[in-house]
């Protein structure tokens, strides 16, 4: 787990300034992969007070614009937030309750799919997410 100096020069290696609000929603990512915009603000308010919504926004977005994190949005979930980023890991979510974990790349380097018709484009990413059901959901079905 990185530390707060860490942190600090994250966002100084990324040209952000370094504000304690930065600190503390980075922080929070990384503690909470995958956490969704109202779980982040919760472990944020437990650390700095009391923090606004759009302030906790304001930072998701400027710290995602900068590469710090990855935003994601499977179809049907809010948007979530990681830390780990430029992989190009994937995603499994269960259809029951939601939960994310990740995938390493099919392969290893992206893409790791080979589109079947590229259309031209230069393909640098693919993203997927598998659907399923997680172990607690398939055994609360089973019994
Ligand atoms: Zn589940
Ligand atoms: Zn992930």
């Amino acid at each position: 787990m990185p530390t707060t100096s860490d942190f600090q020069r994250m966002l100084r290696e990324a040209a952000l300034r370094v504000t304690r609000p930065r600190v503390a929603v980075l922080s929070a990512v990384h503690a909470h992969p995958h956490a969704d915009t109202d779980s982040i603000i919760g472990v944020v308010r437990a650390d700095l007070g009391e923090v606004s919504h759009q302030a906790v926004y304001d930072v998701l977005r400027a710290l995602t614009a900068a590469g710090l994190l990855r935003r994601i949005e499977p179809p049907g979930s809010v948007a979530r937030y990681e830390a780990r980023v430029g992989d190009n890991h994937h995603h499994v979510v269960c259809r029951s309750c939601g939960v994310i974990a990740d995938v390493d790349c099919a392969v290893g380097t992206a893409p790791c799919l080979t589109a079947s018709d590229d259309h031209g484009f230069a393909i640098d990413e693919a993203e997927v997410i598998y659907w399923g059901l997680c172990p607690g959901c398939s055994t609360a079905l089973s019994s």
